[in-house]
């Protein structure tokens, strides 16, 4: 497993995800706008992609960091979990909370907890999990404690009302640049093409449904998430989205 060290950069932001790829389908667009407000972002993926049709867990490797870069991410590593069979195990839960504990962030993506892939389903209660574990002084791992302040669930698969919706729409063309970095998966080819689509439906596929969720919030291209907290409001006439 790759260990998180004392040098690593902290992290406004943190996004776990399952599988390499995930978080450019769900969350990208809303990691390229925290980045460009200066946020400094993160993303731990826990599988290394070993069981997937196309390419190798070392060609994802490289992809992912291609990816990282055109998200403007400053972090990014993958913990050594099994694709396909993530388990909701203290010791996966430590393993997530020593890099909580080493980036700090204050806010958590987390897939949503129904979901197709099983594996995404899990990752939403191990990394909550893995959020509490990491705020217990009583569990060791050399370093301080620390809980983050937030946890939001990204949920573009999932059919579920958002509780809100990130306007992604300058960084759209750039989140899809993302996803195309994983060519062993994505790019037009020949192996396995009864199971992935093409680039271009890619395209399609991934707009339409930013399009769908920003309109839902009167953006022009939007991501959606959950939150289980019901927000608190200070000032009614400062409430962000137009009823009528
Ligand atoms: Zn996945």
């Amino acid at each position: 497993m790759p260990a998180a060290h004392e040098s690593d950069p902290p992290a406004d932001v943190l996004a776990i995800a399952a599988h390499r790829d995930d978080v450019e389908q769900t969350c990208g667009g809303t990691l390229l706008r925290a980045a460009a407000r200066g946020l400094r972002t993160a993303i731990l993926d826990l599988t290394k992609g070993e069981t997937g049709t196309r390419g190798t867990a070392a060609e994802r490797a490289g992809e992912a960091d291609e990816a990282a870069r055109i998200l403007g991410v400053g972090w990014r590593q993958a913990l050594d979990l099994p694709d396909g069979a993530i388990a909701n195990t203290f010791e996966n839960r430590v393993a997530i909370a020593r890099v909580i504990r080493q980036l700090r962030p204050r806010v958590v993506i987390l897939p949503y907890w129904q979901a197709r892939h099983p594996d995404h389903a899990i990752v939403a209660s191990l990394g909550y999990d893995a959020c509490f574990v990491s705020g217990l002084r009583k569990v060791e791992t050399g370093a301080e404690p620390h809980r983050p302040f937030k946890i939001v669930y990204a949920s573009l698969y999932a059919d579920v009302r958002p509780s809100f919706i990130v306007d992604i729409t300058p960084f759209i063309e750039q989140r899809l640049q993302a996803l195309m970095a994983y060519r062993s998966q994505y790019a037009n080819q020949t192996a396995g093409t009864g199971l992935f689509v093409p680039e271009e439906e890619i395209r399609e596929r991934t707009f339409a449904e930013a399009r769908h969720y920003g309109l839902l919030a009167g953006a022009r291209y939007g991501e959606p998430f959950v939150q289980k907290e019901v927000d608190l409001v200070d000032d009614l006439t400062l409430l962000p989205v137009q009823s009528i």
